[in-house]
């Protein structure tokens, strides 16, 4: 998978001199487990009213990280880059 998959993403910057392409393909975090990219989760915020994969998931595996809580502005702001919004 790429950084710029499901976006509009033609390249990213990760702010220590890294900038990669986003249709770069990348290393997995895991073959073992399914991860969420925190630095493009949005929670869902201005497409649905919850967060859909943890609305889906019969498990409840999908959980907050009390470690990495996000404002709605900047969840929304996240998504505007995302998708490439003015
Ligand atoms: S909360 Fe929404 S944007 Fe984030 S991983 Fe789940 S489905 Fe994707």
């Amino acid at each position: 998978m790429d950084l710029g998959g499901g976006t509009e993403l033609t390249e990213v910057d990760f702010g220590d001199g890294t900038v990669v392409s986003g249709k770069a393909p990348q290393s997995p975090v895991s073959n073992e487990f399914y991860y969420i990219v925190s630095d493009k989760c949005t929670e869902c915020m201005g497409f649905h009213e919850e967060p859909q994969c943890a609305a889906v998931c019969p498990v409840d595996c999908c959980v907050p990280d009390p470690e990495h809580v996000e404002e709605e502005e900047t969840l929304l702001a996240k998504k505007a880059w995302l998708h490439a919004e003015a």
